[in-house]
């Protein structure tokens, strides 16, 4: 396959494209592209490499070739399409294009452009949805990909009337937090962000530490804030700290039988598992292998570090779920992100402590759920182009 090549994936007959639109997730590595349907199927599907490094100029012209392709080949009918259609809300006919979201990290919506974004070197300012509205002529919508999330469960999740008050936390390389608020007497839906769309970064509200747990600092620079002690990194950075003073104490655990099976099995020559960490050398040439999901796995086998790991990062996000109930009063909260869908013990445990918490806002009233979105993504993007459903 060419570097820049896209790979297209048919999951399904673009038969039933019905109100249609385009969803975009944009990551650090890929960017997911999909044709989802009013009942939110994804009908087709593409994928292209973000390459940041071949800079802004190049990745726009890449990504509105990508979409040009994906809706030429789904036969989806946009030429009707217009934002000013849009607006007057023709995409309420049930066989029209609606329109292309796009969920982007360190989404900048005052400015309409890419804020600081350390996974997309040189993209500040870049103004994504413009310039693919300018190129295609069809209406486009960005968000912060947490805010997305919240659109896709709100419309596409399953949940019923509980998405009029959502809290979703997505758990992941980060933490990021969207926050649905719908007003009882109108019964219209606003998503929280602030006076400078800004808000809803429930991952950086501070978390209170049981005594004895160390402080951490936070990536935004702050100490102890719940992406500091429940994304994906903060999991790997404190099972590879935990992990080599469990092996300098010449005691065993199972994360790192994870990671020496997995080695093999990629044909990595690390070492056998024979001199598994005889020597200093060996040893941390392992530990920086470990992820969050080799903690997971050594959990689920009963692990002794990987259940301490497992209770301690469960308690943070008790924690955090505690704040946003207490802010937001929400019907529902939803865990998602890679993290929290695949670790789905992490998540029960931590709806238990959570449940055993003091609190103002009864604990009890509140639904706390895992996402069932396959391509939560895509699901999220298109959402943004697709209000009311
Ligand atoms: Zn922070």
């Amino acid at each position: 396959m060419a570097k820049h090549s896209t790979r297209l994936t048919r999951l399904a007959s673009a038969g039933s494209a019905s109100a249609a639109s385009v969803g975009i997730d944009i990551g650090a590595t890929t960017v997911k592209l999909g044709i989802v349907t009013a009942s939110g199927k994804v009908i087709h599907q593409k994928e292209m490499e973000t390459d940041a490094s071949s800079g802004p100029a190049q990745f726009m012209k890449r990504l509105t070739s990508a979409i040009k392709e994906l809706i030429g080949e789904s036969k989806v009918n946009t030429s009707y399409t217009s934002y000013e259609c849009w607006k007057r809300e023709c995409w309420k006919r049930k066989s029209q294009f609606k329109g292309i979201g796009i969920g982007c990290p360190s989404w900048d919506g005052y400015n309409e452009a890419i804020g600081e974004a350390h996974n997309l070197p040189g993209f500040k300012g870049l103004a994504v949805g413009k310039i693919i509205e300018k190129e295609l002529g069809l209406p486009t919508f960005v968000d912060n990909d947490a805010n997305a999330a919240a659109d896709g469960e709100r419309i596409f999740g399953g949940w019923g009337d509980a998405t009029r008050n959502l809290v979703i936390y997505t758990l992941g390389t980060g933490v990021g937090g969207g926050v649905i608020h719908t007003n009882p007497k109108t019964g219209t839906s606003t998503k929280i962000t602030g006076h400078k769309l800004r808000g809803a970064e429930l991952g950086h509200i501070t978390i209170a530490l049981p005594p004895g747990r160390r402080s951490r600092r936070c990536s935004c620079g702050h100490p102890d804030c719940l992406e500091a002690h429940a994304s994906a990194t903060a999991v790997r950075e404190i099972a590879r700290e935990k992990v080599r003073k469990i092996l300098e104490e010449r005691k065993k655990t199972k994360i790192i039988d994870m990671v020496e099976k997995e080695l093999i099995l990629q044909d990595l020559q690390i070492q056998s598992k024979s001199d598994a960490c005889s020597t200093r050398k060996t040893c941390d040439e392992k530990i920086k292998y470990i992820e969050a999901r080799h903690v997971a796995i050594a959990a689920n086998e009963g692990d002794q570090l990987a259940l301490q790991i497992e209770d301690e990062t469960a308690h943070a996000l008790a924690e955090g779920i505690r704040n946003a109930v207490q802010a937001f009063d929400p019907e529902i909260v939803v865990i998602a992100g890679k993290m929290g869908i695949r670790w789905k013990r992490l998540v029960e445990k931590a709806i238990k402590k959570y449940r055993g918490m003091q609190s103002v806002v009864s604990s009890g009233d509140v639904r706390i759920e895992i996402s069932r979105l396959e391509n939560a993504g895509i699901l999220g993007a298109a959402a943004l182009a697709a209000p009311g459903k």
